[in-house]
């Protein structure tokens, strides 16, 4: 046994602290005990979507955190992570039989919602499920900042750089819908390739005009405007000016901190207003923001649960997934703990993998058979 793999029973438990933290980071910056409704479009919350309550076919719904806990539960839900600008629609007309507990007197639907295939428990460009019975491959789940889908790191068109997690992903369906983000991409993206097609890839030294000629185009015309007024106070503008290019493919990682390096001249507000990109403005619409609210609120749950150090070496994914099951989980992982306790063994990295990865296949067998009556 590798000496650093090796954690002692202490070891997890002194850090308590710090675990619990992590586990509340997506759940205490939501309510557990009061649904969000009254609170109306919440700027960024967890939801679920039931999929007991709301199956596929029909009209999607998300339900805030205190709900999944109060009103549905026993049913299959699907954890949608979080979500920004989203009302509780928790027991409103999209319900043919359950009533709110929490906050029964609902509007028949809250038009500003925004839903996606997520919501029928779907992700990525290739609507699969999560986890999905017929997908081997070992593969990390990043959700676009725009859409808020989460896309499979091989479905991204782009090589996934290092210490994802410090950094925003907008998807390539994005980009291309808002042109102007390839223009910060080319100075402020953190760089990387773009996975050519074979297509693609032969194509490149041909004479029809490529996409990086097409850049040309877009950015010429903006060189001579910044010339005329010289005093351009758009930052926009500026970088067009530059025309620095960039291949307009793949996914876009961009570095902690980018959004305050946007433009917010009038023109600009106004670009991003009619791109539904405004949030991208505010600092604390990010995810990490929201964390950060969580492990700093006081509504964390009581008592030690020694057990999120050990998620470390588990993509993001599996960790959310983990600290969404926590509650039903810790019991089992408790017990599992004083097993080697009482045995005066220590436990290992691999012994808590080989934990997790007993709940991920009892949770699979769940998922396998969504379609069964509660
Ligand atoms: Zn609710
Ligand atoms: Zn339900
Ligand atoms: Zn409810
Ligand atoms: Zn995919
Ligand atoms: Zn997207
Ligand atoms: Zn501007």
């Amino acid at each position: 046994m590798c000496e650093e793999l090796t954690v002692s029973l202490v070891d997890v438990l002194e850090e308590d602290e710090e675990l619990e933290e992590e586990a509340s980071a997506v759940l205490a910056g939501s309510d557990s005990d009061h649904c969000s409704y009254p609170q109306g479009y919440v700027k960024r919350q967890a939801l679920y979507a039931c999929n007991t309550c709301t199956p596929r076919g029909g009209e999607e719904a998300g339900v805030c955190l205190a709900c999944s806990y109060k009103c549905h539960e026993g049913h299959e839900l699907f954890e949608l992570y979080t979500k920004r600008n989203f009302r509780c629609d928790c027991g409103n007309r999209k319900f043919s039989e359950l009533q709110c507990k929490l906050h029964p007197d609902k509007d028949d639907t809250n038009n500003l919602n925004k839903y996606s295939q997520n919501f029928f428990g779907l992700y990525c460009t290739c609507s699969r499920p999560y986890p999905d019975p017929d997908d081997q491959v070992e593969d990390e789940m990043i959700q676009c900042v725009v859409c808020e889908d989460w896309l499979h790191g091989r479905h991204l068109g782009c090589m996934i750089p290092d210490s994802v997690e410090l950094q925003e992903m907008i998807c390539e369906s994005c980009m291309n819908k808002s042109q102007f983000l390839w223009t910060y991409a080319a100075h402020l993206a953190v760089p990387g390739e773009a996975i050519q097609t074979k297509e693609e890839a032969g194509q490149s030294n041909s004479n029809t005009p490529n996409k990086e000629e097409q850049v040309d185009d877009v950015t010429a015309p903006s060189c001579k405007r910044s010339r005329d007024e010289a005093e351009s106070s758009c930052r926009l503008k500026d970088l067009q000016a530059v025309g620095r290019k960039r291949v307009q493919s793949g996914a876009m990682f961009w570095p902690s901190a980018w959004r305050s390096k946007l433009c917010s001249c009038n023109t600009c507000q106004e670009l991003l207003s009619k791109a539904g990109l405004s949030f991208l403005l505010d600092e604390s619409d990010t995810v990490l923001a929201y964390e950060n609210k969580g492990k700093n609120s006081d509504q964390r749950q009581p008592g030690n649960d020694p057990l999120m150090s050990a998620l470390d070496n588990l993509n993001r994914v599996q960790q959310l997934e983990i600290i969404h099951g926590y509650n039903d989980m810790k019991t089992e992982l408790k017990d599992f703990l004083q097993r080697f306790a009482t045995e005066g063994k220590v436990v290992t990295s691999d012994d808590i993998r080989q934990f997790f990865e007993q709940q991920s296949r009892k949770r699979r067998r769940v998922d396998n058979e969504p379609f069964h009556s509660p």
